[in-house]
């Protein structure tokens, strides 16, 4: 930079990259904003909802103007710089960490505006129809879709099929609750946490299921507490799946185990719910860096089109108090 500086030319050129990135950094506060309030759009009159779609078109002309002096945004897995853009769908910007093959988003809505997409008894339709299931309660529709989950649980070392002891487990984006009352009937003592306020309601109506209506990574379940974790589809929606993860290490005790299924087809790459899409080495990485080991296995399902793609499963033992210090290799 100090030789650049030399000559009065360069310096302009600097100057010129230095008000572009505040004039980005400013289009970014003005998308913020835009973001929240589309968020609440419910709530929005004519007059505001008119005021919003221009101040987009704004936000994405002075974006598309200074996009070549923003930063690359950061691995959320391994934190690395360099990335490459992929592709794009309606919403967001996805990129390639050239580190760990982790493909994220790189301009990820708000958290508060993405939790507003799960809500309402609409996304329960939306995630469980295609396969089948119209009802809560009818259990013939669940057959199928339970068996895989508690297969994949025993198979994979998280539960046994009938514990001899009180085993509390925990499933974090846990929606009606279908298995935590297919596990309580099993003995165990089962707890989910989901943001969907609607079908935390309806599970614990109809199920009679105990259900936390707030995201993992603002639960205050005590420390340690929990004899396993779980979560199916859930961690490729969160905005910081490592926080999400710390959490569970927090409220796992020493010797308990965790299960993430996530999916790794690169179908899903124009899933517009997703925010990662990860890839062998990413998962074991986020796995490796919270718990110090990591098991992966490849598995498959059927996504809201009906299509069969590819996913793994995660597991890892909680094996001390402390989260490892040292970052593993990716
Ligand atoms: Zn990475």
């Amino acid at each position: 930079m100090t030789k650049i500086n030399k000559t009065g030319k360069k310096e302009a050129f600097i100057n010129l990259i230095t008000i572009g990135k505040i004039l980005k950094g400013r289009a970014t506060q003005i998308v913020s904003v835009v973001d929240r309030w589309e968020a609440e759009r419910g709530n929005r009159s004519k007059v505001e909802l008119f005021i919003m779609k221009y101040m987009r078109i704004l936000y994405r002309m002075i974006r598309r103007t200074f996009w070549c002096f923003a930063d690359s945004p950061k691995c959320p897995i391994c934190s690395a710089r360099s990335n490459k853009y992929v592709t794009r769908n309606t919403k967001y910007r996805i990129y390639l960490c050239g580190s760990c093959n982790h493909k994220f988003v790189g301009n990820p809505w708000q958290e508060e505006r993405i939790y507003s997409l799960y809500q309402g008894i609409d996304y329960f339709k939306k995630d469980r129809q295609h396969q089948g299931i119209f009802s809560v309660q009818d259990d013939k529709q669940w057959e199928g879709f339970i068996k895989d989950r508690w297969n994949s649980l025993v198979k994979n070392g998280i539960l046994c099929s009938s514990p001899s002891r009180s085993v509390r487990c925990l499933e974090v984006g846990c929606c009606e609750g279908k298995l935590l009352a297919y596990l309580k009937k099993k003995g165990y003592d089962a707890i989910g946490c989901d943001v969907n306020k609607d079908i935390c309601n309806l599970g614990k109506k109809k199920l009679g299921v105990n259900i936390i209506n707030t995201p993992i990574e603002k639960c205050d379940f005590p420390l340690e507490s929990f004899d396993s974790i779980f979560s199916f589809h859930t961690f490729e929606h969160l905005v910081d799946p490592v926080g999400a993860l710390m959490r569970c290490f927090q409220f796992l005790r020493i010797g308990g185990k965790i299960l993430l299924e996530v999916p790794s087809d690169d179908n899903e790459l124009m899933n517009e719910d997703h925010l990662h899409f990860f890839s062998v080495n990413s998962g074991r990485l986020m796995l490796e860096s919270v718990f110090g080991n990591c098991n992966v296995k490849e598995n498959f399902y059927t996504n809201a089109q009906g299509k069969r793609l590819s996913s793994m499963y995660l597991s890892a033992e909680k094996l001390s108090t402390a989260i490892p210090s040292s970052q593993p290799r990716s």
